[in-house]
């Protein structure tokens, strides 16, 4: 919270002033309102954009990363896709970290145990993925994420610590259930946008150029598409000589509660 706690202390302390001043002489009334307005902005720009940490901490790589290490996420499984996003990645020795969602696991529960099995790391990415995620209350955040956890843990015997909420979106209320829940919020800062480009070469361009040692890397595990951009990216990320590991080596943190 506290970027948001800092910008919010600033304006209202910027709004004190305008007020004592409106005694003493006049104030344009406009000046109030584009001190709201410059408000309005961080807090949507804050919610929508996961690197800014602007409600909670948020990870989204490791900027102290000395070797070339580069980790590969995998948002929105299980998903009868996740079979060949996993044996293209065991075809190139490859750990990444897969964000499940709750209701996707009791569909396909068998290639959930699969992923685990492969060696990859879980995370939590809440039950529904709803739309209304956005404006979902505390209780129902935290709900959603301790449903998750459950399902996770009688399947795998795993108690996840890392969460990446739907669409990156954060806010006081996702944030509050987060700390409540004692997750670690995994981010990214290369997002493929595999889900909204439609040409595989433009996808594989633009993860290309974001490519950084320390750096996360956002794809679906739910598209043939995002698939034949994987094998692509694998290949290049060998070429450049990186190391692909899951986010908690890259991070240096516990996936799992011990
Ligand atoms: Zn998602």
């Amino acid at each position: 919270m506290l970027k948001h706690k800092t910008i919010t202390f600033f304006c209202v302390s910027i709004l004190v002033m305008m007020l004592v001043l409106s005694f003493l002489s006049e104030v344009k009334w406009w000046y109030f309102l584009l001190l709201f307005l410059f408000w309005l902005v961080m807090t949507v720009w804050g919610s929508s954009d996961i690197r800014l940490g602007y409600f909670i901490k948020t990870y989204c790589n490791n900027q102290d990363e000395k070797k070339r290490r580069i980790a590969l996420t995998f948002d929105d499984g299980p998903h009868p896709m996740t079979e060949k996003v996993l044996e293209i990645l065991r075809k190139h020795n490859a750990k990444a970290t897969f964000f499940c969602i709750g209701t996707q696991i009791e569909k396909y529960p068998d290639i959930f145990k699969r992923i685990i099995e492969e060696g990859h790391t879980i995370g939590n990415h809440s039950y529904s993925h709803s739309n209304s995620f956005g404006i979902f209350s505390t209780e129902k955040v935290t709900e959603e994420i301790l449903h998750t956890n459950t399902i996770i843990e009688q399947l795998s015997g795993s108690k996840v610590l890392f969460f990446r909420p739907p669409f990156g979106v954060t806010n006081p209320r996702i944030a509050k259930a987060i700390l409540d829940t004692k997750h670690y919020v995994i981010g990214w800062n290369n997002r493929s946008l595999d889900t909204v480009i439609k040409e595989e070469a433009k996808i594989l361009e633009r993860v290309k150029s974001k490519v950084k040692p320390g750096g996360i890397i956002l794809l679906h595990d739910t598209s043939l598409k995002s698939a034949n951009v994987l094998e692509q990216i694998l290949l290049f990320l060998k070429s450049e000589n990186y190391t692909i590991v899951p986010v908690d080596e890259l991070l240096n943190l516990p996936a799992y509660e011990n």
